[in-house]
């Protein structure tokens, strides 16, 4: 593992050890990333359930597998009940296949956090999940083929890497 690497899953990790509440913003360091968590099962001040700590593992692993924004919000969803308010306020059906959301704009993306504790889904591996937002943010597009083609090139590149 490559220094920044671990530094950037140090830093998750400090984030989920020190959450102060949920819904909080926490600084990262040396990364002007942050990492949010929103669970629809814990008051403020309590300790982050084991779930959402297994899902930040698992999505801090994919995030450094693959070319990531210096500076950018990310939002873990922990839980099913919070994605399906999260559909509904960003105005979608909350029976929507969708497993995460990013808004350019707002420089942000939502990960529905339960999809990441399932790694044989069909629908969607947890680690593709992850790359195909990072392809959204390093493309600055919308564009569905422009993200599976380069998803596909990291991919092959990361097979290449571990040969
Ligand atoms: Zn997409």
């Amino acid at each position: 593992m490559k220094p920044a690497h671990s530094l950037l899953l140090i830093s998750v990790f400090r984030a989920i050890c020190a959450i102060p509440a949920p819904g909080q913003a926490l600084p990262a360091e040396r990364d002007a990333s942050d990492v949010r968590f929103v669970s629809s099962f814990v008051a403020a001040g309590e300790p982050v359930p084991s779930e959402c700590r297994e899902e930040a593992h698992t999505f801090a692993l994919s995030l450094v597998r693959y070319p990531r924004p210096e500076s950018w919000h990310w939002v873990l969803v922990c839980d099913e009940a919070g994605w399906r308010r999260f559909l509904r306020l960003s105005g979608r059906s909350e029976g929507a296949a969708i497993y995460a959301s990013t808004d350019l704009g707002g420089r942000t993306t939502y990960i529905r956090g339960a999809k990441l504790l399932y790694p044989y889904d069909l629908h969607a591996d947890p680690d593709e999940i992850v790359a195909h937002e990072l392809a959204h943010i390093r493309l600055q597009s919308e564009s569905e083929s422009r993200v599976s083609d380069l998803v596909r090139e990291w991919q092959g590149r990361a097979k290449l890497a571990l040969r």
